[in-house]
């Protein structure tokens, strides 16, 4: 709890200094923890009544100095869960809000040359954590960046020249050449981001998925894959993006790994390329709620088919009960 209440302070401080944005000191990687302050002596500075007829070694009285004011409590904090780290070791962090699973689990950053998909991300946990009422929808799990080295390198690739999104073990995963800005790894579930991406899904179970992107060329839209063309139609409404339901073949993407071959409702949100962040929230905020608060119903999806998967290597334990969940299936 401490760290959290110091990072609130420091983006409390921040707004208040003026000099440095809320969004900045999102941006900063928050796997540092703030310095804790001191402990407090709680000794009292009085000396107990049957010390003071001791002698006179005891001081005069002081009065002790006013509490500290209460820190001030955020409206709303996520509880913070490491899904795994990158190929540089940078934590990938999933914030989750509300409690259970089935709920919509939204990740940015999986393209490291896309960073207004992370920033969108962020725009969303800040607003779900000052939000006058806290958020009592349904459970809501965000990865705001997925790709960290990528984003750090402004590479599409991971640290290992990996395209993450062509990484997962999709029926259509194929073998690329080496070096290829879309090479997926020689194998599927190569890379430790993948890993953690699956990890965020297993802990999780999500019954939509909003994957955020971005694209060049006036081609940003709001793709998708399984069962959810009528979430796309939706989110529509809200951002104006045209519904699409290709950009071509995807091999080893995480829409063919989620929608195709698992019927799980996901949305590719492409945002505009060049478009700057804060712009990006204005135009997207009400899509994302639309999806996070479940106004389109979930299609049943594949996850309890019995489809054996199993979990992520380097995934971590599953806090949320999937096992039990699942019935030991997955
Ligand atoms: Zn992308």
């Amino acid at each position: 709890m401490v760290p959290r209440i110091a990072m609130v302070l420091v983006l409390v401080v921040g707004l208040m200094a003026g000099g440095c944005s809320w969004r900045d000191a999102m941006l900063r990687p928050q796997v540092e923890s703030p310095p804790i302050a001191p402990v407090p002596d709680e000794r009292p500075l009085t000396a107990p009544a049957h010390e003071a007829t001791a002698g006179p070694e005891v001081g005069p009285s002081v009065a002790p100095p006013p509490p500290a004011p209460p820190a001030p409590a955020p409206r709303l904090m996520p509880r913070d869960v490491v899904v795994g780290h990158s190929v540089d070791g940078v934590p990938l962090v999933l914030h989750v809000f509300g409690e259970g699973t089935g709920g919509t689990l939204i990740i940015g950053g999986i393209h490291g040359n896309e960073p207004t998909s992370a920033e969108l991300a962020e725009y969303l946990i800040m607003d779900l954590m000052t939000q006058a009422d806290p958020w009592s929808g349904p459970p809501l799990a965000i990865l705001p960046r997925a790709n960290p080295d990528g984003l750090a390198r402004g590479t599409r690739t991971n640290a290992r020249g990996v395209d993450v999104n062509r990484n997962f073990a999709a029926a259509n995963w194929r073998f690329r050449k080496t070096g290829g800005a879309q090479w997926g790894g020689n194998h599927p579930e190569s890379e430790p981001e993948t890993r953690a991406i699956l990890g965020a899904m297993y802990l999780t179970v999500p019954a939509r998925i909003v994957s955020i992107h971005s694209i060049g060329g006036g081609r940003q839209c709001n793709n998708f894959d399984g069962p959810a063309q009528v979430l796309a139609q939706a989110m529509c409404a809200a951002n104006g993006y045209p519904v699409v339901a290709t950009l071509g073949v995807c091999h080893g993407s995480l829409g063919n790994w989620a929608g195709v071959d698992r019927s799980v409702p996901i949305i590719t949100l492409e945002l505009p390329r060049d478009q700057p962040g804060p712009d990006a929230w204005q135009q997207n905020r009400e899509a994302l709620f639309v999806a996070i608060r479940a106004e389109v119903p979930a299609v049943a999806s594949a996850w309890h088919t019995g489809e054996e998967t199993d979990a992520p290597a380097e995934g971590p334990a599953s806090p949320l009960g999937l096992r039990d969940a699942t019935g030991g299936q997955r």
